[in-house]
């Protein structure tokens, strides 16, 4: 990697001022969910065995820049006390002199988390005097928040311009491996790529169609590509402003001898409900008045077999309506090969990382990214700011 991580850093008894995404769900002052709060832990219990006086950041969810009380990180302090096992010191603000007192007592080994960094709204704005106050509680800044690299923020970007600044080992993961799938795939790399609409991924396909040997279609967006070829998709969500794109990308996959697959048949529905009578029919046969929720199982036959022997796989976005259970068996067909795929799998987008957990495969994907977002721009092939801002290694010899 170009960029600093955190094995290029001397520790000891140095302030290490870390941006962690604990943007984790709450209820009744408890949090629910603490998959994110894991996931930040080799890199803070790293810092705190190697001697460093840990400063935690980060945001919860949208204040929009005003103090919320339920937005406070008082119960991620609690629950991150007892999975490290000892003392979590909170502040209730992120800059000022009470914070700057409390980052100045810290002792080596002791963890400090800040105020959820959104109460500014400087913080959003990525005002470089909010930024320089977060930088001025440390000597060295690590971003470990992939979920928010995409976004330049003051606590992601602007204070990286002010201490040498590092990659925690969750962001390196992240980067090295999105980047190596990108870069320099093991062959056949195949794509698989659904979700409700073309327009939110013309830019992933746009640019996994210059690096994959097969793009495989499934989801929503799947019903534009098939009106492209002239099929009459009944209801079936379509953006027909999207169609002439559909049509440019299938060109372009020609083109380039990529192979494009789109769904042969599919599970139709009359309505947009769990329990709407439904039939599988071919995919140029949906009748008038009838909605496409799902691949049809051919398809999922299809899909499967084409995953068969891939040495890369990366899947954004679920083939169908999977929160119904009727019309899951796509995604669920899909998830259950890409888990069987020997090579390096990799899963991105948080409904389809749902899925993954949903059918219980979750533990044999290769790669689940933490980022939904983050993880789309990246395969877009767009420079995320929280990893440009961070300390080239050359700089730092
Ligand atoms: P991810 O979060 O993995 O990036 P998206 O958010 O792009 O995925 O898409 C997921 C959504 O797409 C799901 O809510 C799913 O119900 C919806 N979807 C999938 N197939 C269809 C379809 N045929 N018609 C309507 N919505 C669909
Ligand atoms: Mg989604």
């Amino acid at each position: 990697m170009a960029k600093l991580t955190l094995k290029d850093l001397d520790l000891q008894n140095r302030r290490v001022l870390v941006r962690v995404d604990f943007n984790v769900p709450l209820e009744a002052g408890r949090v629910t969910d603490n998959t994110r709060i894991r996931a930040a832990l080799p890199t803070i219990q790293y810092l705190i065995d190697r001697g460093a006086r840990v400063i935690l950041m980060s945001h919860l969810g949208r204040p929009k820049g005003k103090v919320k009380e339920e937005l406070r990180l008082d119960p991620v302090a609690k629950e991150l006390e007892g999975l490290l096992g000892r003392p979590v010191h909170k502040v209730n603000d992120c800059i000022g002199p009470e914070v700057k007192a409390a980052a100045a007592a810290l002792q080596p080994g002791e963890v400090l988390l800040l105020e959820n960094l959104r109460f500014h709204p400087e913080e959003e704005k990525n005002d470089p005097e909010f930024a320089r106050k977060l930088a001025s509680l440390a000597d060295l800044y690590v971003n470990d928040a992939f979920g928010a690299a995409h976004r330049a923020h003051a606590s992601t970007e602007g204070v990286a311009h002010y201490l040498p600044a590092a990659a925690g080992f969750l962001l390196q993961k992240e980067i090295e491996t999105l980047g190596k799938a990108l870069a320099d795939p093991e062959r056949p790399f195949v794509a698989i790529i659904g979700g409700a609409k073309v327009s939110d991924k013309i830019s992933v396909i746009r640019n996994l169609l210059t690096k994959v040997d097969t793009l495989i279609i499934g989801g929503g967006m799947a019903n534009t590509f098939l009106r492209a070829r002239g099929y009459s998709m009944g209801k079936s969500l379509v953006e027909e402003d999207q169609v002439p794109l559909a049509r440019e990308l299938m060109a372009q996959a020609e083109r380039q001898g990529v192979k494009m697959l789109l769904p042969r048949d599919l599970v139709v529905a009359q309505e947009f409900k769990a329990d709407a009578p439904h039939q599988v029919v071919a995919a140029n046969a949906v009748p008038d008045g009838w909605m496409a929720l799902d691949i049809g199982p051919e398809t999922a036959r299809e899909y499967a077999n084409a995953l068969n022997g891939a040495r890369t796989v990366v899947w954004n976005g679920p083939m169908g309506v999977f929160e119904m259970e009727p019309f899951a068996h796509g995604t669920e067909a899909v998830a259950r090969a890409v888990a069987a795929v020997d090579g390096m799998t990799i899963v991105g987008g948080g409904d389809s990382v749902a899925a993954v957990e949903k059918v219980g495969v979750a533990g044999k994907i290769g790669h689940i990214s933490t980022g939904g977002g983050a993880s789309l721009e990246f395969l877009e092939g767009k420079a995320l700011p929280g990893v440009v801002a961070l300390t080239e290694k050359q700089a730092e010899e």
